[in-house]
């Protein structure tokens, strides 16, 4: 399989890039109940096998701090997030109304320590943007990456939308941001979020056709301003690693040399993989992977995000690989000996072979889909309202020295934005800006300009939370104990399965 592929002249692919690790050691003790397929346990085992493969030395590791209502609130509904700040196992009996309104109670149950849990993984993806807007080329939160979660309602397990909460974290460093999501489910929380916007293009490649959550139709190309900066790629059961790098590729080339974002988020959920528990491709970890490797090869600032995976002994090979992949090291198929290593057994290796399953998406469907894709972008190429407005460069900033950084620092930034912003962050970004390099640009009515510039200002807020940095030398123990879910993690028949409207 081919490997590099830019076609940017962003620099060659053999540079090491400056990759920093959010995990929070607490992440895997969150356990959403008995027989529910999604196990944050998974960041854990993920996080050992780092740590044993060596990886840990070669990033800078940091917990993420935990996102505060406020951060939450810039995309989600004050008494959305209110509600899940409150609830707990003991008081949801009294709170029906509110549980359904929320969507709260069965694929998304409510469990202890909920409301953290959701600062945590959210504070890792909002954090990993933060730095990533300061200098690092890529960020990982593999507890991050949960794609279903609306404004106002829980959804596919996800509770608070992180990823959306990033891209507005990004937004304010860059004019266009590219979101891509590989998870077996299409991204909707997301492609919402900015489906009325040009600043934001997002593209998910997944299963379509009386699937979870049931939208992501090539027809969906977005709408207004947004129209075609969305792009669904709808694939059937099987489908393998050439059948998928023969979409990807093509179509991700183009987003890149049309689209030019300042900045990528790869949803790198790994229900896509073959043997999933909830998922029907046939994608090995190399395929997979690929696309982490190929998004690395344009040298645009990467946020690498987790997402589904529930075969949770694949999801940890799979983003352990691909840690290594973002730090430019090819890792080891036999696995060190670590604390989860039963796991891992007959064969204790990284790699599993993809099944013999057949692949339902013919040459001729695959071509289909591409053409038609292809063809949409093209428009966008051509479409007289679309003139890429280069921002100068950042200012910039002092070399943070990441040993020296105050636990309680926070990076300043001098405005905040939330979802009800991009509309005038859209003027606002289109304010003429005197550069060499700027094209030419659409002047928007001054008054507008102004007051944009002044909405930004009442909003500034100069406080962000980004991460306070930890080194480890061997991963935290403690959670739910091996066995306790090994029972679970193979068996697919013993508990009720929430997987007939799931993620
Ligand atoms: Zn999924």
């Amino acid at each position: 399989m081919e490997t590099g592929g830019n076609s940017l002249p962003s620099g060659p692919d053999g540079v090491k890039r400056r990759v920093c690790y959010f995990y929070d050691p607490e992440v895997g003790n969150y356990y959403y109940g008995q027989g529910h397929p999604m196990k944050p346990h998974r960041i854990r085992m993920t996080h050992s096998l780092l740590s044993h493969y060596g990886l840990l030395q070669s990033m800078t590791v940091l917990k993420p701090f935990p996102a505060r209502d406020r951060d939450l609130c810039r995309f989600h509904a004050d008494d959305y997030v209110s509600f899940l700040r409150a609830i707990t196992p003991e008081t949801q009996t009294d709170q029906l109304r509110a549980l359904k309104r929320f969507n709260v109670g069965e694929d998304c149950p409510v469990f202890d320590g909920l409301y953290s849990f959701c600062q945590t993984y959210a504070g890792g993806s909002v954090g990993g943007a933060v730095k990533l807007n300061h200098g690092s080329d890529i960020a990982i939160n593999w507890a991050g990456g949960l794609h279903h979660a609306k404004k106002c309602e829980a959804s596919g397990f996800c509770y608070v939308n992180d990823i959306v909460l990033a891209i507005l974290e990004l937004l304010k460093q860059h004019e266009r941001v590219l979101y891509v999501d590989i998870d077996i489910h299409h991204g909707d929380g997301v492609e919402e979020a900015f489906y009325t916007t040009d600043r934001v293009m997002t593209v998910s490649f997944h299963k379509f056709g009386d699937y979870f959550p049931g939208t992501g139709d090539i027809r969906d190309i977005g709408y207004n301003k947004g129209k075609y900066y969305s792009l669904n790629v709808p694939l059937d059961d099987g489908i393998d690693d050439e059948s998928y790098q023969s979409l990807f590729k093509p179509i991700i080339g183009k987003v890149m040399e049309v689209f030019r974002p300042g900045a990528v988020v790869l949803q790198c959920g790994a229900d896509s993989l073959s043997g999933d528990r909830l998922g029907c491709f046939n994608l090995s970890i190399k395929g997979h992977a690929e696309c982490v490797r190929y998004m690395r090869s344009f040298n645009v600032p990467l946020l690498l995000l987790g997402g589904g995976g529930y075969t949770i002994r694949n999801v940890a090979r799979c983003w352990c690989y691909e840690t290594g992949v973002a730090l430019g090291v090819e890792i080891d198929d036999k696995m060190p000996p670590h604390e989860y290593y039963e796991y891992f057994g007959p064969d204790y290796t990284l790699h599993v072979a993809p099944s013999n399953m057949e692949n339902k998406n013919t040459r001729e469907s695959i071509e289909e889909i591409r053409n038609k894709l292809l063809e949409n972008l093209s428009k966008l190429q051509h479409a007289p309202s679309v003139q890429f407005h280069e921002r100068p460069p950042d200012t910039e900033l002092p070399e943070v020295d990441d040993d020296q950084e105050d636990p309680d620092e926070r990076l300043e930034h001098a405005s905040d934005m939330d979802i009800d912003d991009l509309k005038h962050q859209d003027e606002f970004s289109r304010k003429p800006i005197s550069n060499t390099r700027v094209k030419k640009e659409i002047v928007e009515p001054e008054l507008k300009d102004q007051e944009s510039q002044k909405g930004a200002a009442e909003h500034a807020k100069g406080q962000e939370a980004v991460a306070v940095e930890i080194s480890f030398s061997k991963a935290p123990d403690g959670g739910p104990t091996m066995n306790d879910e090994m029972g679970e993690h193979d068996s697919t028949n013993n508990f009720p399965d929430p997987s007939h409207h799931t993620k």
